[in-house]
């Protein structure tokens, strides 16, 4: 078995706290590796390399640094079948789904190509007599990202591509369920040129997190994840003085209208809801028709696209739709889940309960399900499932629907399949939601736009990657100069304007 490292300074270090977790293969449920967990000391002795090393990095010129970045594109390029077979060994989606992974954190990496630009800044020619005024935007320092397990490279790529491009040093504490992708990132960062100590990679758990929060030296701390540990980040980040943006958990609505292609509303459902076994931030959990009709008429149209699809390990090539779900604790929750579904008395149209792959046994593979008739007090409502389950609530009309998505607690994103602008315009306006799709039914926005959600499923004022995150990086300095060519004033008592 495999026994993997942190990534520090440039060198794979091994574990010294004597923890580990184990990396399973979710496809066999397997232990294929374990990974350390960091103590507080190692975490610590990242930090002071990190803040050795940054000021350089920080004083070199930004165009030299985002050559660094123009030239990690190539690798990742060159290297994309490898990260896509190792992130899905670790993390079990398909191999497109996996090297879709490393593509959105890649245009990332091209956004921060834009880096010289980027940080311009600002400058006000005689903003007084003599007085010339300019802001510019410095980097913070050292800085932190704890990632989730579902997009172990995109996520990792949208908090550290910024950061550096912006002159920072970044210490990276990715998932402990899926952490190989994330070392194999540093190592190619350091191909591309990046001084040692600028990005390293120190895994752990709760405590590695901890030591970060309570770092004085760490500047800000970037989270994406479940939604309590979200909101504990973003408590203790904040009460310990830094600057921390959160991102959490989603129960993202789709909403049906009578007048929609229902055919192309189900293939979206079918996408959206069950690709990579749901285990999206992004994945649409509600379906919600307006109308009885429309409900009959997109169940009809689900459930035989459902019963079509293609579970399996990512070995099995490119037509698995979905593999298996990370854990064999994930796999034992959905099954709870689904299990309060129908005891609370949701229709379970399509039961993948007993789901078994020949071969595969021990691995965490669900079947898809489809509950009809799901109301909103019931548990599979409230809570994020985060696998192959779709629940449809009907509505009554489009302000029933819109009601709906508004009251949910979450609000990542949703997603309106409809013929009529009208709607679809009153929807994008008045929703509560931070990411919205017409006739789009997994909204992400491009790199150069920003994503986040808004209600709970985000902590913090500032979205990730886009234009946002060279603000999230950087701190304003403004500077005011005068050169007073002579001119003698003499002691200024009030505050006055400069004319
Ligand atoms: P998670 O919250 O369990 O773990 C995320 C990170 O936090 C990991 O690095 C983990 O080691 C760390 N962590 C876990 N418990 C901790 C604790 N008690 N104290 C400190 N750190 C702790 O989330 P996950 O299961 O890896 O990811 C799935 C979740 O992430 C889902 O809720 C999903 O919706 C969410 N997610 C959100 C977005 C978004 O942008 N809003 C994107 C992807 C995933």
């Amino acid at each position: 078995m495999q026994e993997l490292t942190h990534y520090i300074n440039g060198e794979h270090v091994s574990g010294t706290s004597g923890r580990f977790a184990d990396v399973y293969n979710p496809a066999t449920g397997e232990v294929i590796a374990k990974a350390p967990l960091a103590s507080v000391a190692e975490v610590e002795q990242a930090v002071q390399i990190a803040a050795a090393a940054q000021p350089a990095w920080a004083a070199t010129n930004p165009q030299r640094r985002a050559r660094v970045m123009m030239k990690f594109v190539d690798l990742l390029n060159r290297d994309m079948d490898k990260l896509a077979e190792a992130l899905s060994r670790e993390h079990g989606k398909t191999l497109p789904d996996a090297a879709g992974d490393v593509q959105r954190g890649l245009e990332v990496v091209e956004y921060c190509i834009g880096a010289p630009q980027l940080l311009k800044g600002e400058y006000t020619d005689g903003a007084g007599p003599g007085i010339d005024m300019y802001s510019m935007r410095q980097a913070l320092g050292v800085t932190a990202g704890i990632t989730p397990f579902n997009f172990p490279a995109m996520i990792p790529m949208w908090m550290f591509a910024p950061a550096i491009a912006c002159g920072n040093a970044f210490i990276l504490k990715p998932s402990e369920r899926d952490p190989s992708v994330p070392l194999m990132l540093a190592e190619l960062m350091e191909e591309a040129g990046l001084p040692k100590g600028i990005l390293q990679v120190v895994n752990g758990d709760k405590e590695a997190v901890d030591a970060l929060l309570h770092n004085e030296v760490v500047q800000s701390i970037g989270f994406v994840g479940s939604t309590p540990i979200a909101e504990y980040i973003y408590g203790t980040g904040c009460a310990n003085g830094k600057r921390v943006q959160c991102f959490g958990g989603a129960k993202n609505h789709m909403i049906i209208m009578p007048d929609a292609d229902l055919d192309q509303a189900a293939d979206a459902l079918i996408g959206a809801g069950y690709g990579a076994a749901g285990e999206r931030c992004m994945a649409i959990s509600v379906a919600v028709p307006v109308g009885e009709e429309t409900a009959d008429r997109l169940i009809e149209k689900l459930v035989p696209r459902i019963e079509k699809l293609k579970v399996g390990p990512y070995t099995d090539g490119n037509d698995v739709d979905y593999g298996p779900v990370v854990t064999a604790a994930a796999k034992a929750n959905i099954e709870r889940l689904i299990q309060t579904g129908v005891d609370q008395g949701a229709e379970l149209v399509v039961d993948g309960r007993g789901f078994s792959l020949q071969g595969y046994e021990d691995g965490f593979f669900v079947g898809p399900h489809l509950f009809d008739r799901v109301t909103p007090d019931m548990d599979i409502y409230k809570t994020e499932i985060f696998g192959p389950v779709l629940s449809t609530v009907r509505a009554g009309s489009y302000e029933e629907a819109l009601k709906l998505a508004m009251d949910h607690e979450y609000g990542n994103g949703t997603a309106i399949f409809t013929r009529d602008g009208d709607t679809a315009r009153d929807f994008a306006n008045r929703i509560n939601i931070g990411m919205v799709g017409i006739n789009v039914p997994i909204p992400v926005p491009l790199a150069y736009h920003t994503f986040g959600g808004w209600k709970k499923s985000v902590f913090g004022d500032l979205n990730q990657h886009g234009p946002d995150a060279f603000k999230f990086y950087t701190r304003t300095k403004t500077v005011t100069s005068r050169w007073p060519s002579g001119l003698k004033e003499g002691g200024e008592f009030h505050f006055k304007p400069m004319d």
